[in-house]
């Protein structure tokens, strides 16, 4: 079941007409369908059943507000990676006793906002990380509740750039010194430690490597108890993948399913977080864009389009293939042409070799573009980011207005001697 669909032979978001919407917006142009957004949260949400947990979304994916207060509105928790990010969801309505705050490079003023708003947990790197925890809470005379990120070195076997578990990596503390960073934690008398945290990558399609982290990390929790240590809860990260172009990954009730048996053998009764992103709100988005022109240079042809790798990186940056559809329903072409990008850079491909029939003037649908797109967005080549619309039903809201020149310049002066 997806939210995209051919009404009439014209693709629809819900019961939206594409082709209005461009009409009205202009192109490039995201849309996201708020049901789906909902309908893959409750979904993995439901799949823990009775079991104790909380979704902690992850802001990274996308982070417009409107997207947060949809999810907040849910009774979503939050997984940030900075300041802004808690900014973001404090504005959104979300609330900061259901944030985990992640990442390797947790500056002084992030911890001190953080620990001010009262987050649930800190996810701590490094020892290095934990000292500046410390250092921060007792300036404030409070203690932080952290949680260790342990490395467990699974191979999530998907794209290296989003491989984050794997000895190799910047991500993490690796299962040796995870026990010595546990009792430097211990002695730190303004932190308290109540969980383990780990994620291992993204666009993950198999259960096996979540199983296989979750293994370690249970053997971590073992020796925590040993120490004296008594969890709250632990964080399982996210990554789970999607269905991109034909990959078939578990559905949330398979993914939980797994989890929940491998606690189940060990008998932990933990209350578990996960911080799903790309599950949330990839297939809930597209990105709308206009054909410019059609070109061939000797053999290769190419439909050239108005959105490029600055609305949406992921394919110049990690090789992804994204569907891209008719915005009318044809028949595929005989012909095969490469879909490329405005921007003056080689990789500036959409995709490659497709079969989609285009003509100029023609509206192409970039799919599964909801998650890692607009927020990876910018201005190169002084392209104004595109503008984002929420539909729901036959409801069209705009999120986010298209940039303008001012927008592009704005902060910028004219070089002025003192
Ligand atoms: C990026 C990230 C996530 C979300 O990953 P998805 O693949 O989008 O589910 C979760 N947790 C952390 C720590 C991350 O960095």
């Amino acid at each position: 079941m997806s939210s995209f669909n051919y009404i009439d032979g014209e693709l629809h978001a819900e019961q939206v007409s594409l082709r209005q919407l461009a009409a009205q917006f202009g192109t490039p142009l995201y849309v996201y369908s708020r049901s789906e957004l909902e309908r893959q949260w409750r979904a993995m949400d439901e799949a823990f059943g009775d079991y104790p947990h909380q979704i902690y979304y992850a802001v990274k994916a996308n982070s417009n507000l409107a997207v947060l207060q949809v999810l907040a509105q849910l009774g979503s928790g939050f997984d940030i990676v900075s300041g802004g990010e808690l900014q973001r969801v404090l504005a959104a309505g979300g609330g900061a006793e259901k944030v985990v705050f992640s990442g390797v490079a947790k500056s002084e003023q992030e911890l001190e906002l953080a620990i001010r708003e009262g987050v649930h947990c800190i996810n701590a790197e490094s020892e290095a990380e934990l000292n500046r925890i410390q250092l921060v809470a007792s300036r404030l005379q409070t203690t932080a509740r952290v949680g260790l990120r342990i490395n467990p070195d699974v191979d999530p076997k998907t794209h290296p750039y989003i491989s984050t578990g794997m000895a190799e990596a910047k991500f993490g503390i690796n299962m040796q010194a995870a026990l010595a960073r546990c009792r430097t934690a211990v002695d730190l008398p303004n932190v308290e430690i109540i969980g383990i945290a780990c994620h291992i990558g993204s666009q993950i399609v198999t259960t096996t490597p979540f199983t296989e982290a979750l293994q370690c990390v249970l053997e971590f929790v073992d020796q925590m108890q040993d120490l004296g240590i008594s969890l709250q809860h632990l964080d399982l990260g996210g990554g789970l993948g999607i269905d991109y172009n034909g990959e078939s990954p578990p559905s949330a009730q398979q993914y939980v399913g797994a989890i929940l048996s491998c606690l189940h053998d060990r008998g932990v009764t933990l209350p578990v977080g996960i911080e799903p992103g790309r599950f949330i709100c990839a297939n809930a988005g597209l990105l709308l864009t206009q054909v410019e022109y059609l070109k061939s240079n000797g053999d290769k042809r190419f439909a050239v389009i108005d959105a490029g790798m600055n609305d949406l990186l992921r394919p110049a940056l990690y090789q992804a293939e994204h569907r891209i559809v008719n915005v009318i329903e044809s028949a595929p072409s005989q012909k095969c042409l490469d879909v490329v990008g405005p921007v003056c850079e080689s990789s500036d491909v959409m995709a490659r070799q497709c079969n989609i029939a285009a003509a100029p003037g023609d509206l192409l649908a970039i799919m599964s573009a909801g998650a890692y797109g607009f927020g990876m967005a910018s201005n190169y080549n002084s392209r104004p980011r595109a503008a984002e619309v929420m539909v729901q039903n036959d409801r069209s809201s705009l999120i986010r207005r298209r940039e303008s020149f001012e927008d592009l310049v704005r902060g910028e002066q004219f070089f002025e001697a003192d």
